[in-house]
């Protein structure tokens, strides 16, 4: 196994395959205008395949595809099934915004899918239209209702939950999940880069979210059973069993056991989603890297590797967004749609 300084295994690895995204949610991409990725640098699919080859003989089995929004990289189920049929990836995931998910559920899941996790922050349309910048609501209820359809039935909805914004609609979401036999992910609002809105006022943390559920339903319990340790949600049963998770990256982070590493679309490989650095893994693949020289690079940046980026950011006395707008410009690849949620 490969081990980083605390011993954190080489586990997963979050593929963006684009930089661009059809949405502008305020806690992400809260500006009018964006520096993008320059078009030449953007992984072919063939590049991005070989990367994720070398890294699944690292150790890496989990592989997610993200973005900015995923599905509006051209031809994906093409990628998905390049992904799904390299042996070491026993877990192919996606993680969209729901819009085109109606149209490409079925190519996807048929391409080799394993699981889909959308996100939704609200059920109210006009509150996605604040939130969001977006009329279709309606889509993205439609692409969930489509990625069940389609055979995925480990469906996962991520919800960013933000005081004043949506933290009434707890139950509500969890009531909607259950009914469309999908599982929510409550997630605590981030300073990651890109939220130039942030501050510490807006986050509705893990023991408000529990504080407010259990007042509604009931004793709350966390599920074990079958808990997976790296995974970023911990799990939660309503007293009827209906299960939900919540991701406390901001009050209670979990670098200790983080086994996640983030390639950007343009080859940077993060080791953390707080990094101000990457490495540049294109370059040497563009030119002419063996297999073995790419392998050794990255399970050398992989030993060296001692983040902690949320805990860090924990003990910021006045935490405040983590960049400022200048700074962003300055580096796409700082901003949370760039290295892939
Ligand atoms: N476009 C896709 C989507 O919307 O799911 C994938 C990329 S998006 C960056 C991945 C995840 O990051 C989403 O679930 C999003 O809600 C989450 N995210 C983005 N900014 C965040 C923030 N400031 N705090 C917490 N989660 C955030």
């Amino acid at each position: 196994m490969i081990a980083d300084t605390f011993g954190r295994p080489l586990g997963s690895l979050r593929v963006s395959v684009t930089d661009r995204c059809n949405l502008r949610c305020r806690y992400c991409m809260p500006e009018q205008e964006y520096v993008w990725l320059p078009k030449q640098s953007i992984l072919t699919f063939e590049e991005i395949a070989r990367l994720v080859r070398v890294f699944t003989s690292l150790g890496v089995d989990k592989v997610r595809l993200t973005g900015g929004e995923p599905l509006l990289r051209h031809d994906l189920p093409t990628l998905t099934a390049m992904l799904a049929g390299i042996p070491g990836v026993r877990d192919l995931a996606m993680t969209t915004n729901g819009l085109l998910l109606a149209k490409h559920a079925a190519p996807l899941r048929e391409a080799g899918l394993g699981r889909v996790t959308v996100s939704l922050d609200t059920l109210r349309p006009e509150r996605m239209r604040e939130l969001a910048r977006t009329d279709r609501h309606a889509d993205v209820i439609a692409g969930i209702v489509a990625a069940r359809a389609a055979g995925f039935d480990r469906i996962k909805l991520n919800t960013v939950v933000i005081r004043g914004v949506n933290e009434d609609e707890l139950a509500d979401l969890i009531e909607f999940a259950q009914a469309h036999a999908t599982e929510v992910r409550f997630i605590e609002y981030m300073d990651v880069g890109g939220a130039t809105g942030w501050s510490a006022a807006q986050v509705f943390s893990q023991r408000e979210m529990l504080g407010v559920l259990s007042r509604r339903y009931g004793p709350i319990t966390p599920v074990t059973a079958g808990r997976d340790p790296t995974a970023p949600a911990q799990r939660f049963q309503l007293p009827d069993g209906t299960t939900f998770g919540i991701v406390a990256s901001t009050t209670a982070p979990f670098c200790r056991s983080c086994d996640r590493s983030r390639l950007t679309a343009d080859g940077t490989w993060f080791l953390c989603l707080y990094a101000e650095r990457g490495i540049d893994l294109r370059e040497p693949l563009r030119n002419g890297a063996s297999d073995t020289e790419l392998a050794a690079l990255i399970v050398s940046a992989w030993r060296g590797r001692s983040d902690r980026g949320a805990e860090e950011r924990l003990a910021v006395a006045d935490r405040g967004a983590l960049y400022q707008l200048d700074a962003l410009r300055a580096d796409p690849r700082r901003e949370m749609h760039t290295r892939g949620g």
